[in-house]
């Protein structure tokens, strides 16, 4: 006996826990972990392993739909970005996030690149702090 190989269902599966994900992150500014976000599905009554929430991320990841980074602890996290080139404020108590863009910031990298001879340059920077909400939880 031969085992059919027909069209992947599962395809159809994977771009449904694509819209979810998505969705979600579009919910919330915050940068979320894998294990956040997994139990925000779960807390819904979705039927999803965290092993495919982590691959879904990644695939998204990779074709350019979320973003992602590093917490200064290793952890990483994932966002739907606005498009084009901006840098984050980082709550590190809530995770709040805002977009911001700073035009010494790009003007400086530019500087420092030229001066080194340095072409074809990007950067990354992350801007990590406590939120005016915390701030005042603190006391
Ligand atoms: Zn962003
Ligand atoms: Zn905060
Ligand atoms: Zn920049």
């Amino acid at each position: 006996m031969t085992v059919t190989d027909h069209p992947r269902r599962a395809t159809g599966r994977n771009t449904r826990q694509r819209c979810e994900i998505i969705a979600l992150l579009e919910e919330t500014s915050e940068f979320r972990s894998a294990q956040q976000l997994h139990a925000v599905l779960r807390g819904r009554g979705a039927k999803v392993g965290l092993t495919t929430v982590y691959r879904t991320l990644q695939t998204l990841t990779e074709a350019g739909e979320i973003n992602t980074m590093r917490l200064p602890s290793g952890e990483q996290v994932f966002r739907r970005c606005s498009p084009g080139h901006h840098h984050h404020l980082i709550c590190r108590d809530c995770s709040r996030t805002i977009e911001v863009v700073g035009k010494t910031v790009e003007a400086w990298t530019e500087l420092v690149a030229a001066r080194h001879g340095f072409t074809d340059v990007e950067h990354t920077l992350e801007i990590f702090g406590v939120c005016p909400q915390c701030a005042s939880k603190r006391g």
